[in-house]
């Protein structure tokens, strides 16, 4: 097993030209004297998308580690993926999230559960136990969870065969799904991947609230942090008592941009003095944006194009995505007016300032989900990015270290 450090940090990169940008932003937590992992996540969906292949950002990340001569921990992360999408990934990367949402509520054999609940039947008399179970939840989420363990363990057998070892992270993620998990029932599932030989190092529950992508969390922020802090103290308990690794740590899927969560987060870490994964991947694309936008000229007419095909295309940018944005299309500027506007019209519209009255949250998320209109523009966006390279980097980095890193990990 490849440990993972107590802070990582998925940066995801669309396009995979942000690599050195993003390192950029771990370096100052470097000297600010924090270490970050990166974590260059990136999904089959994102990468169908995208026209891209796990293999480009294989190379992307590689290639960005030697220039920038970063010696600190990296990863190459194949995000949400299962069986039938994991040996594409497995060749360029050393960091895994097991996506099993869709084997929930699916029930395991009965002698499976049966066995599970046997076997586990203490843990509704366990001293210190950081959430209540008796045996009717243990049975409960033993019929709700088990499948999808089951499915997690034959994944990730999977790629131990496939990467002909174990070098490398396991993550498991359960936050594609519409109801919560609560921290008793991350108890049974931790405890049954502990029993399925699945060394896990972080794991992504479903959370209470919004995620939507690129802006900030919708909901309860105090019952939010009360929930991570249980899940937190969930996780410690569970590694002790399973033995699981002890490097084991929650994962947030953000969708980028939870700014109203980070400093809570942050204090909650450092006080049970544990990690945490930052998982966001978008908030770099809308950099790419702005970096765009900003340089004014063919940059800002790039940004605008974009926007346009994005608009055009609503319906087919946002199916993807449907559960994970809340657009009002009514508040959304028509492509003829944006295309009236100056560089810092646009630039002020996309960057997540949440104070500047400039700010369209919708526009944003519009932005968000239209980068697949890139795809078809092939060639002419990355060579627009190359030529804007210093605008676009140094928005990329900004917004990591001061919007996500520091809130977080620095406090
Ligand atoms: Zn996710």
């Amino acid at each position: 097993m490849k440990t993972i450090e107590r802070y990582s940090l998925g940066t995801g990169d669309r396009f995979g030209r942000q690599c050195a940008a993003q390192i950029a932003a771990v370096k100052k937590a470097r000297e600010a004297g924090i270490d970050v992992a990166i974590v260059w996540n990136k999904s089959h969906r994102e990468h169908l998308l995208a026209g891209t292949v796990p293999a480009d950002q294989g190379a992307a990340a590689v290639q960005a580690v030697r220039e920038t001569g970063w010696d600190g921990p990296w990863y190459v992360d194949a995000d949400h993926i299962g069986m039938t999408t994991v040996e594409r990934f497995a060749p360029y990367c050393n960091f895994f999230t097991i996506d099993v949402a869709d084997f929930i509520g699916k029930s395991a054999a009965p002698e499976a559960i049966a066995a599970f609940t046997a076997k586990h039947a203490d843990l509704a008399a366990a001293k210190g136990i950081p959430a209540r179970l008796d045996a009717a939840a243990i049975q409960a989420a033993a019929e709700r969870y088990l499948h999808a363990v089951e499915e997690t363990a034959k994944t990730y057998r999977r790629i131990c065969e496939l990467r002909k070892g174990d070098d490398f992270v396991t993550e498991v993620s359960m936050d594609e799904t519409a109801i919560p998990q609560t921290p008793a029932e991350l108890i049974v599932i931790l405890a049954a991947l502990a029993d399925a030989g699945v060394p896990v190092q972080a794991i992504a529950p479903k959370y209470s609230g919004r995620f939507n992508k690129g802006v900030d969390y919708v909901g309860d922020v105090a019952a939010f942090l009360k929930e991570f802090e249980a899940d937190v103290r969930v996780a410690k308990w569970c590694a002790e008592a399973f033995g699981l690794p002890k490097s084991l740590k929650l994962s947030i899927h953000t969708g980028s941009d939870k700014f109203s969560l980070y400093r809570g987060i942050g204090r909650i870490i450092r006080q049970e003095e544990t990690g945490v994964h930052l998982k966001t991947a978008g908030t770099t694309w809308l950099e790419e944006i702005v970096g765009l936008a900003e340089s004014g000229g063919d940059g800002l007419a790039m940004a605008k194009e974009i926007y346009r095909a994005a608009y055009d295309r609503f319906a087919e940018v946002v199916a993807p995505y449907v559960e994970v944005i809340d657009i009002d299309q009514k508040k959304l500027p028509s492509p003829d007016e944006v295309d009236r506007w100056d560089g810092p019209a646009l630039v002020a519209a996309v960057r997540h300032v949440q104070t500047d009255q400039r700010f369209n949250p919708m526009m944003r998320q519009l932005f968000h989900v239209g980068f697949a209109v890139v795809a078809s523009m092939g060639q002419r966006f990355y060579e627009a990015v190359e030529k804007h390279k210093a605008a676009v980097s140094r928005n990329v980095t900004v917004n990591l270290w001061e919007r996500h890193i520091v809130p977080l990990f620095i406090g």
